[in-house]
């Protein structure tokens, strides 16, 4: 299992929780350096299990050039700009667990 999180520079930390590598157990699909992303999925399942029944839909929320970057086949380019884009380091308009979303997103469509 690998660490899913998204380092500054794009590319998705290198934590696979060998004994030689130094960011630990992976738990909840991150390394120790990315433990707060552990936290956001606790958050994000809490907040599923709440709004249950209500008509909030987190895939509202998603950023039309996401939509369009997902429904295209795959595209380097779009790929680094929106990664870099919807960093939680860099975009404060979204709470951390929808950057988080989004990010997982984008990953998901990499080839
Ligand atoms: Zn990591």
């Amino acid at each position: 299992m690998r660490c899913r999180a998204i380092k500054k520079n794009g590319k998705q930390c290198r934590q696979c929780g060998k004994p030689q590598q130094s960011g630990g157990e992976i738990i909840n699909g991150y390394c120790n350096y990315h433990k707060q992303f552990r936290d956001e999925d606790t958050k994000k399942t809490e907040d599923t299990k709440k709004t249950e029944d209500t008509k909030e839909n987190p895939n509202s929320e998603i950023p039309l050039e996401i939509k369009l970057y997902l429904s295209k086949p795959f595209d380097k380019y779009e790929y680094y700009r929106l990664i870099s884009k919807y960093h939680p380091d860099k975009n404060k308009s979204y709470s951390v667990s929808l950057i988080t979303l989004f990010s997982q997103l984008i990953n998901s469509h990499k080839i």
